[in-house]
């Protein structure tokens, strides 16, 4: 035991104690890190607001047996403009829930953390893409080895006639392979989430509100099917 570095971006914190906390971070080396900060609830804070979800931080941490205690905070990206709008907010708020939902502890997260680290920054530039949300989930599936199939049939591998979406298989499937519930698929949909799937969160296709409602579930199904959980932050969107 001694003092450690790390870093993370904030996913949540709670209530620990008289006046401490607990907050939780994704660290890209360390995967879920459970961190102590204490004296945090008091009304002068020598963490300020720095420990605020969303926050990519550096951290100075002293090893404790079960959680480690946070010594120092640096801020390294505050994200503040995403802050200022609520539409932004929820959907920042989606991708760390579904971030703390797949990260382990003690496991390299890189991709997953830099998945998050551009959901967050494509946030901070200007306001939400209406796939945003989408595409993130089809990635963070992906960091999990679990990414749909989205050209192909999961059943036999055929690439026409895919109209429906197994959650059970996998992905989309022909008319032969479909499962009991597979889901039909408006004409089109496919491809547009393969695009989504494909692309870089910070340069997604032009959304098309045809489409973009339909995607969103079908990703928000499959990425809860995976997780045997209920995504509560995107409860907001789709009231
Ligand atoms: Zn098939």
């Amino acid at each position: 035991m001694g003092i450690r570095h790390d870093q993370g971006i904030v996913l949540r914190s709670y209530p620990f104690g008289e006046a401490d906390k607990v907050v939780v971070l994704l660290s890209p080396n360390h995967g879920k890190l459970r961190t102590v900060a204490k004296g945090i609830r008091k009304t002068k804070s020598r963490f300020g607001g720095r420990l605020e979800p969303f926050s990519h931080v550096d951290l100075v941490l002293y090893e404790g047996r079960n959680l480690d205690t946070i010594t120092q905070v640096a801020m390294i990206e505050a994200f503040h403009q995403l802050r200022s709008d609520l539409d932004r907010v929820v959907a920042a708020g989606t991708m760390v829930e579904v971030a703390d939902a797949v990260a382990q502890e003690n496991e390299s997260s890189v991709r997953l953390f830099l998945l998050l680290q551009r959901g967050l920054r494509a946030l901070e530039t200007g306001p939400a893409h209406p796939d945003l949300v989408t595409a993130y989930l089809l990635k963070a599936a992906e960091t999990i080895g679990v990414a749909p199939a989205l050209d192909q049939c999961a059943g036999c591998g055929r690439s026409d006639g895919l109209n429906r979406f197994s959650f059970g298989a996998g992905g989309v499937v022909c008319d032969q392979c479909r499962t009991p519930g597979a889901y039909s698929l408006r004409a089109g949909l496919t491809g547009y989430l393969a695009a989504l799937a494909g692309a870089d969160l910070a340069e997604l296709p032009g959304a098309d509100d045809k489409f973009s409602g339909e995607a969103r579930g079908v990703a928000r199904r499959f990425v809860e099917y995976h997780l045997e959980r209920q995504i509560q932050s995107m409860a907001v969107l789709d009231v």
